[in-house]
């Protein structure tokens, strides 16, 4: 008998693996208990602070497909970047358990985003039979909150945004059971133990199903809904109902920017837009962002003279249940903030805020520990591209650097998120704004202190890196931090972005940089620039657009015409730009004043501003309301024309000249030419300059970066142009949100 289980335990092998990544807060330790189960073996999972431990034993098949089915079945929401296995003596164990989370002085792990509520929670959402029916704070391990609850690592209950709810008896058995899907759910809750909602509109308050029910009736009525999502509030309105649109623009100072719009599902979302597949996917991927596609309906007011339209599908289970209580079909739901504000996330804040613009508010009583924007993508001809990353994306890893020290990153003053590097991995914080808003620049500071909290880094012992522009508001912050500093160049950051996201760091490169400003190692505005070299031989400026006079400096991006002044001096004509078809307004000619006279000119090679040039001469020749609406509306015409051919757009001594290409506009707008065709020809006259450039560098990828890179129809172009030599942005956005990760890849390997 002594025989038996001897020769059994000679067949067993065991092995111990390391997974990293997304693999806390996502169900993955009962993923790993219910595999080591089915699979009849014996050891052990727990928490690591850098990703999971797994122990197994057991007969060499059975542990050998227990290995393949981890990344092969992993729960939706894991995202595995490494799994590694060694071999380990056995020790004969006879069950599977999942241990406590081991501790160490600084948590390298992964933080998981927020995901968006299961196909099984939503089933038990809408059961009259459920505990949970029609309880939106409904969630399991594999959906829910999770970085907008977070307040410290370890992910645990205590350290959320959940721990003054204690759980009742019924949730407690099913946190404590492994086989349970609700097994170690940290934010779970019931109807009897957890936080509520109600609707508060006016003097009345209204909770449970009723608060629902009024609210989706009040929307129906054209009504303006505050509601609180996840990381923040939305301001919710008939879509189809143009005078309420129409009321929440004045109402919250919001001219002509999009607004976004909230469908309840895919089909839904197909009577709005043209969706590709790729579209679709990234409509109902876990990050759940608003999805940039060609619009098929027009709704008045949603989004102006645009020819693309946001759209998201619910992702918190409120919203679906907002819409089967009756709630409009098409919603817009915006961040709830007046103009360019951050978004209001903090209930007394948001009432103060929200209060003349908001005709009731939908309110839970769960806080949100951090601000957090809907994240914006886009499917494009080089995949999906991220342009506003946040909500479901942050604070995901995005690239591993060849660095062992933290280092924090802290990004551009426009479209600011910074970076904190631990232990060579990336983590990119949530969009936080443009920081000359007091509010947004608070954020800018939060940010900063939550991730260095979180893990665990003191001040002194990081490597700051900031802009080389020495009057951005996060350089000067960082100049004040403890810590050595380095200045990063904004548009080489631009370029190290793309190939940090690819761990390209000895790749030589053509590296284009466009986009609308940026501080140039001159002193002058840059935004037209091409380097050659790579992140650890560094990056040299061989080519760029010619240089023209800026009234005005950065103030000019607000006015296309004013922009225009120096380019179009530059010209030799006799136009009269005042007079038709051009009829630039009186701001032009004072413009041109300053830039003749050499009087607050500042010097700029920025494609931004060619943009805005072609714009003005095409017919925008009225103010932006927001950032790079006019180059938006320029690609909105030129979408309605053909492929044209390009204009003259010369390469002569290191310089594109732009004045060839804006003479043949000049002209052909004289001449009456179609003005899709002269926008669509001005789109193909910039992929051209790229294309001249990079004959001089065969060979070498051409890496495009910068904000002008948002543009799709550019992409397309580029696409066409150079197949799979072109290499863009993927993880973090290609505008300056993707900036403070290409500071902390240069600043990594200067180190290194
Ligand atoms: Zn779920
Ligand atoms: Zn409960
Ligand atoms: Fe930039």
């Amino acid at each position: 008998m002594a025989h038996a289980p001897q020769t059994a335990q000679r067949q067993h092998v065991a092995r111990r693996l390391h997974i990293q990544g997304i693999v806390q807060g996502v169900g993955f330790r009962p993923f790993v208990y219910r595999l080591a189960h089915a699979h009849g073996l014996c050891g052990w999972v727990r928490n690591g602070e850098s990703g999971v431990d797994i122990y197994v034993e057991g007969e060499p098949p059975s542990v050998e497909s227990f290995e393949a089915a981890i990344a092969a079945e992993a729960p939706a929401a894991a995202h595995i970047t490494s799994q590694t296995s060694d071999p380990a003596p056995p020790q004969g164990l006879s069950d599977f358990v999942i241990r406590d989370s081991e501790r160490r002085d600084r948590p390298t792990t992964a933080l998981s985003p927020d995901l968006p509520t299961c196909a099984a929670c939503l089933r038990e959402l809408q059961d009259p039979e459920a505990r949970r029916f029609r309880y939106p704070y409904i969630n399991c391990t594999e959906c829910g909150p999770r970085y907008s609850i977070i307040m410290a690592l370890p992910y645990d209950r205590p350290n959320t945004t959940m721990r003054a709810w204690p759980m009742c008896a019924y949730c407690q058995a099913q946190y404590d059971d492994p086989r349970d899907r609700r097994f170690h759910a940290q934010p779970i809750a019931c109807p009897q133990c957890g936080p509520k909602f109600s609707l508060r509109s006016g003097h009345t308050t209204t909770g449970g199903d009723a608060a629902l029910d009024a609210a989706a009736m009040l929307l129906r009525n054209g009504a303006i809904v505050a509601v609180k999502s996840l990381g923040g509030y939305h301001l919710a309105c008939d879509a189809r109902n143009a005078q309420s649109v129409q009321a929440l623009r004045e109402r919250k100072f919001r001219k002509e920017r999009p607004f976004a719009v909230m469908v309840p599902d895919v089909a839904a979302a197909r009577e709005l837009a043209e969706l590709s597949k790729e579209a679709e996917a990234l409509l109902t991927s876990v990050h759940r962002p608003i999805v940039l596609a060609r619009s098929k309906t027009d709704l008045a007011g949603v989004a102006p003279d645009n020819d693309e339209l946001g759209i998201m599908l619910p992702y918190t289970p409120l919203q679906h249940l907002l819409f089967t209580a009756g709630a409009p079909a098409t919603l817009v739901m915006t961040s709830a903030n007046r103009s360019s504000e951050p978004i209001a996330y903090a209930d007394d804040d948001a009432a103060e805020r929200l209060a003349g613009i908001a005709d009731a508010f939908l309110v839970g009583e769960r806080p949100i520990a951090r601000r957090m924007d809907d994240s914006v993508a886009r499917a494009g001809p080089f995949g999906n591209i991220v342009l506003r990353r946040a909500r479901g994306y942050a604070p995901d890893a995005v690239a591993t650097l060849p660095c062992k020290r933290p280092l924090l990153a802290v990004g551009a003053d426009l479209k600011n998120a910074v970076a904190l590097v631990i232990e060579g991995q990336a983590f990119v914080s949530q969009h936080i704004g443009d920081l000359e808003h007091y509010q947004a620049f608070e954020a800018f500071k939060q940010t900063i202190a939550d991730l260095c909290s979180m893990y665990a880094v003191t001040p002194d012992e990081l490597l700051v890196v900031h802009d080389a522009h020495p009057e951005y508001q996060s350089t000067v912050h960082a100049s004040g931090m403890s810590g050595e500093k380095l200045a990063v160049q904004h548009h080489r950051a631009h370029v190290a972005s793309v190939l940090a996201e690819r761990g390209a760091f000895d790749a030589d490169v053509l590296g284009v940089a466009f986009d609308g400003t940026g501080y140039g190692d001159d002193g002058t505005i840059w935004g037209g620039e091409f380097f050659s070299g790579s992140i650890r031989g560094g990056l040299r400026r061989h080519v760029h657009l010619r240089e023209a006079l800026l009234a005005g400096g950065d103030a000019a991006a607000r006015f296309p015409v004013q922009a225009a002044a120096g380019f179009l001096d530059q010209i030799n004509s006799r136009v009269d730009f005042s007079a038709p078809p051009f009829c630039f307004p009186e701001r032009y000619d004072r413009a041109l004043q300053l830039v003749r006279k050499r009087v607050r000119v500042f010097g700029t090679t920025s494609i931004g501003r060619l943009f805005d040039t072609a714009a003005a001469l095409v017919g925008f020749t009225r103010p932006v309301t927001f950032e790079g609406q006019a180059a938006m509306w320029l690609e909105h015409r030129a979408r309605a024309s053909a492929a044209v051919a390009p204009y003259a757009f010369p390469l002569q001594e290191g310089e594109l000249d732009f004045r060839p290409l804006l003479e043949s506009i000049i002209a052909d707008r004289l001449g009456g030419r179609n003005e899709a065709e002269i926008a669509r020809a001005f789109h193909e006259s910039i992929a051209r300059g790229i294309s001249l450039v990079a004959e001089s560098f065969p060979d070498v990828p051409v890496v495009l970066s910068g904000g002008v890179f948002q543009n799709a129809l550019l992409l397309d172009i580029l696409r066409a142009a150079f197949g799979a030599r072109a290499w863009t942005n993927q993880k973090v956005p290609p505008n300056d949100g993707g900036i403070s990760l290409g500071q902390a890849a240069l600043a990594a390997t200067a180190l290194s």
